[in-house]
């Protein structure tokens, strides 16, 4: 074996020893600048050797691969489906049945949260993961490997051996901060929030772009292992075996010598599961020794070993007083049913959302009704019926407002959208300020001094009806609005003044154009480099950008067409923002340092103190101005000031300097 491949092999086994440290153990034995050194050197030699290629490197794991179909595969055992119970009464019937069949009371089982994403089936061969599937009807199922290796916890070479070929079952779920996150950014692209954790993840793992699933970070938390031979005894001494070896097994399955405990249990869990990271919808309840679990087998739809406990969803009744409507700033109208307040899962329930007309209608909501609220897969409790017994005598159905609550223009559906829109696009106040107002949010032009508030107050008094109008704002027309002082009205003018250093890219996501939110405006912004290419684009055009599909190519072209908006961008050029792409040729060249924020402190020799910025923005990083928790790195140059050294050391983050930073960039 030469030298070079026996460096690269030992990185890599290290690499997956800290990956299983930090994401099976969620304990990392290396710092991220330790760790995206070694990954970095990894690169490298890879690069340069690309004999050595592996598949299942530690780099290969961003994705990148596209798969056009998902293939169908068999599984070699077949996936089952769980029974149900609802109460203690279920589980003691559950005993009795397996006593008798197995002719003993000594049953000792495991108790298990059961995860609410999408089951999948791993596969492994000496060690090596081969494939992964989704559950299908049980026999047959999709094959999503490529998706899956970018799910970091997910071993794809064993460097100890658990067990020489075998499969091992687990639930692909995406963590409700995430979920959160995702939900958070779609938002703000005007786009539908998801409606639950649970969809979300499984709709993922059928993303043709694995690069794309990527970003999404799923997780997979595994609770079963397939294993013809039995190699260990029980189910809860394989699932220890597995965690201690690679896989993320987590660490609330507990043993329990009677169903006695395991209602404890169930108990616990019902009231601490809102405590958890993910969604669980109930407890897995399995028999602890395989031979026992051998003996039972299945039914034609369910092990006879295992049953699940279904937690009831939260629900309450209250009264309904009235359903209103909200406009948001892309026109969506959303009914909302205003409630008599009332406690939930741990909060104060006042209002819920009622989607839209035909969930309305479905349910037969009406105004002074007893409904039954709930909260269970989603964040946001929803209405799940109408207590019909009391329903007052003079009911009357609900008819869907036909015109927007702000403007009272006549709203409109168009054929195949769930949603009334109001058309009043630019007549509409709260669309207005609305889209004024993510306009100057953090992610696109971040104004400093100017907030919501001011937003609504300045269009109150008319001094703006647009994005645009900020930039005519005179600090006299400012400082005799209420509650405005000098100070404030300097600091709304100079944040607005600042504003027109934002690059392309933001002020593109700005403009508040349906379903361009700040992904897709930093491809469309790198692909056609101004607003005026852009502008003049194509439907056809627009489609054959990478990732740009019909939907936000359409809504471009609808942008771009209006008279208004024109007139708008014309303005905004006058003023001097930036429209179109600064080339320099620093500009993206990696993603590198993506997600981390560095601190620039000191004097710099090899490059300047701006250039070091513009590097760091164009490997992907954020430039932070001071350090907090939140700082990854400081790069430190000479003289840096001793109460950020201090600072720095305090929370422990990284020190770098000049040269570590270039050869972390590898420019
Ligand atoms: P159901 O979909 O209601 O039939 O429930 C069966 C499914 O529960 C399985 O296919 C798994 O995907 C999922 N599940 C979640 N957590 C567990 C667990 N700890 N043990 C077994 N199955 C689980
Ligand atoms: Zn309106």
């Amino acid at each position: 074996m030469t030298s070079i491949l026996a460096e690269i092999q030992s990185l890599r086994t290290e690499l997956r020893e800290y990956n299983y440290q930090y994401y099976v153990l969620d304990n990392a034995s290396i710092s991220d600048y330790e760790f995206d050194m070694k990954l970095k050197d990894l690169e490298l030699l890879e690069k340069d050797n690309p004999e050595f290629f592996d598949a299942n490197s530690p780099t290969q794991r961003v994705g990148g691969e596209i798969t056009k179909k998902f293939n169908n595969v068999t599984h070699k055992n077949r996936m089952y489906s769980l029974d149900n119970s609802y109460s203690l009464e279920d589980l003691l019937d559950w005993e009795k049945k397996i006593q008798k069949m197995l002719g003993t009371d000594a049953i000792e089982y495991t108790c298990e949260l059961k995860f609410d994403g999408a089951s999948i089936n791993l596969t492994f061969e000496k060690g090596i993961l081969v494939s992964a599937v989704t559950r299908g009807d049980g026999f047959v199922g999709d094959d999503v490997t490529a998706n899956i290796k970018t799910i970091k916890s997910i071993p794809l070479v064993l460097e100890d051996a658990f067990l020489s070929d075998f499969e091992i079952r687990g639930e692909i779920i995406l963590p409700l901060e995430r979920f959160r996150k995702m939900n958070e950014e779609r938002v703000a692209a005007g786009e539908e929030a998801y409606r639950n954790p649970r969809n979300t993840a499984s709709g993922s793992l059928k993303l043709q772009d694995s690069g794309e699933v990527s970003k999404r970070q799923l997780d997979c938390l595994l609770y079963h292992v397939v294993d013809a031979n039995n190699t260990y005894k029980t189910h809860f001494e394989t699932l220890k075996v597995a965690r201690s070896k690679a896989f993320k097994v987590p660490q609330e399955i507990t043993l329990c010598k009677s169903i006695a405990a395991v209602y404890e249990y169930i108990q616990v869990w019902a009231a601490k599961r809102h405590d958890l990271p993910y969604e669980t919808d109930g407890i897995v309840v399995k028999v602890n020794d395989l031979h026992q679990q051998d003996e039972l087998g299945f039914t034609s739809k369910a092990p006879r070993w295992a049953i699940a406990y279904k937690f009831k969803a939260e629900q309450v009744s209250t009264v309904l007083h009235k359903i209103t409507y909200q406009v948001g700033r892309t026109g969506a109208i959303t009914p909302v049913a205003n409630l008599e307040p009332v406690q939930l899962a741990g909060t104060t329930v006042k209002r819920a959302s009622l989607h839209n007309a035909d969930q309305i209608a479905k349910l037969d909501i009406r105004e002074n009704d007893t409904v039954f609220v709930e909260k269970g897969g989603e964040i946001i409790p929803k209405i799940v019926g109408v207590d019909l017994d009391k329903r007052p005598e003079k009911s009357v159905p609900t008819i869907y407002s036909e015109s927007c609550p702000d403007c009272y223009t006549d709203l409109v559906r168009t054929e195949g959208d769930a949603k009334h829109y109001c058309p009043n696009t630019y007549g509409c106040p709260t669309q207005i300020t609305g889209r004024i107002q993510h306009f100057i949010s953090r992610k696109a032009m971040n104004i400093d001094g100017l907030g919501s508030e001011s937003i609504e107050l300045l269009f109150k008094e008319r001094l703006i009806t647009n994005y645009a109008d900020l930039y005519d704002l005179r600090m006299e027309e400012i400082i005799p609005l209420e509650r405005m002082a000098e100070k404030s009205a300097k600091n709304m003018i100079a944040g607005i003044e600042a504003s027109k250093q934002i690059p392309f890219e933001k002020v593109l996501f700005a403009l508040g154009i349906r379903f361009v939110g700040e992904t897709v405006a930093k491809k469309l912004a790198k692909h056609y480099k101004s607003i005026f290419n852009l502008m003049i684009a194509s439907t056809d055009d627009l489609i054959e950008v990478d990732e740009i599909g019909e939907r936000i190519a359409e809504s471009v072209v609808e942008f771009s067409n209006d008279l208004g908006n024109i007139e708008m961008v014309n303005r905004l050029k006058i003023y001097g923002l930036q429209l179109e792409i600064v080339e320099d040729e620093n500009s993206n060249v990696s993603e590198l340092l993506a997600g981390k924020t560095l601190v620039v402190s000191g004097v710099f020799e090899i490059m300047s103190r701006n250039d070091l910025k513009k590097s760091i923005e164009s490997h992907g990083g954020k430039v932070g101005s001071s350090i907090s928790k939140k700082t990854s790195y400081v790069v430190a140059g000479k003289n840096m000031g001793p109460s950020k050294l201090e600072k720095a050391e305090k929370l422990e983050i990284p020190i770098i300097s000049e040269e570590e930073y270039i050869a972390m960039v590898g420019a």
